[in-house]
């Protein structure tokens, strides 16, 4: 089948005839329907998260269990499913608390070899997904049963951005109704984020975006308020529009240390930074050491909107069919899998809010 697979930091993904090695007996084999471009995957060519060579990219999809391992309970041939790029074991001490975004199976489920490449090296797959190709195999853990009739395109994306966005919001940073929030980057995560605090009942949503069209659709998915930050201090703004004081929630959506301060400084005294974006494994960050104490903010890391996949998909799903969640807007472009390459490109250049292989 043809796959994705990363070649080495800065170069094209090579779109290449992989031989998927047969499915283990807790594996299944899943037909992508959809799967998402997602920044996590650029992050990965531009060596911001370190790979070796000959890692099939790809971790935001949906589609149709085609065949299952002898050992498989959870699925079942024919089903439909959303990938889950924190596979939930369920029996992990985590898991056992009902926090399955940190199962201690993520490690093994990454290394898994997933079979060969034409040369007749090994491939792994990205998160243990890889779900740019035209199939993926992957442990029962990994995957989602769903019950719905909304599309492929929407589902995958709940896989990943709409999750880990929709997540910090209601899971993580659990908004209240009336509270204000503050969005600093609004690539699909940040998107989510501020359907997530729209959802919640927050009065004010101020989005921080460069990006014009990133602004404008966050004022369409529920923002009341957006700002450029070009335009000079963004905090500053953040706070004229928040009775002086700063936001009660401030959420980073980007992966950068300057952004993270720029979060810590939107919220107000006794406040909640939310991180959702993903950093460079060797970043630093420096926070006011007196602040901390004398501010009384809240700094709350946020992995996978720390979802309980399990719970959350279908829950997310409700939404969508409720009409309170839109999903199908976050999808800009549709595209090929050879396509891909192009579509790391327009994500840099900030032209899209997701594109979709579909
Ligand atoms: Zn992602
Ligand atoms: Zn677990």
């Amino acid at each position: 089948m043809r796959a994705a697979v990363y070649v080495g930091q800065g170069q094209p993904l090579s779109i290449e005839d992989v031989t998927p090695a047969p499915p283990g007996p807790g594996d299944v084999v899943v037909e992508i329907g959809a799967s998402g471009v997602c920044h996590s995957d650029l992050s990965v060519v531009n060596g911001y998260l370190r790979m070796p060579d000959g890692v099939v990219l790809g971790h935001e999809a949906a589609g149709r269990v085609v065949e299952v391992g002898s050992a498989v309970t959870r699925v079942r041939k024919g089903d439909r499913v959303i990938a889950s790029f924190v596979p939930a074991c369920g029996t992990c001490w985590y898991c056992e608390q009902d926090r399955s975004n940190l199962c201690d199976f993520e490690g093994r489920a990454a290394g898994a070899t997933r079979g060969t490449r034409p040369g007749g090296s090994p491939y792994l797959a990205f998160t243990g997904l890889g779900t740019f190709a035209e199939t993926f195999t992957a442990s029962e853990h990994s995957v989602v049963r769903i019950e719905t009739d909304l599309p492929d395109e929407q589902l995958a994306l709940i896989g990943c951005g709409v999750t880990t966005g929709l997540g910090a919001a209601l899971n993580t940073a659990r908004v209240e109704p009336g509270a204000s929030v503050a969005v600093v980057g609004c690539g699909g995560v940040g998107q989510a984020i501020v359907q997530g605090a729209r959802i919640a009942g927050a009065s004010r949503i101020v989005a921080i975006d460069r990006v014009a069209m990133k602004r404008e659709q966050a004022l369409a998915f529920g923002a009341t308020d957006a700002i450029d930050p070009s335009d000079g201090d963004a905090s500053r703004q953040v706070k004229r529009l928040t009775g002086g004081r700063g936001a009660d929630y401030a959420f980073e959506a980007v992966g950068l240390p300057e952004t993270i301060r720029e979060a810590w400084a939107m919220a107000r005294k006794g406040g909640t930074v939310v991180v959702v974006g993903m950093a460079r494994v060797d970043a630093q960050v420096t926070l006011p050491a007196f602040g901390l104490f004398y501010d009384e903010k809240r700094i709350l890391g946020s992995k996978y909107g720390s979802a309980r996949v399990r719970r959350d998909f279908q829950r997310f799903v409700g939404l969508i069919e409720a009409g309170r969640l839109d999903v199908g807007a976050m999808v800009s472009r549709r595209i090929r899998l050879d396509e891909v390459n192009d579509a790391f490109r327009a994500m840099e250049s900030g032209e899209v809010i997701r594109s979709v292989i579909a």
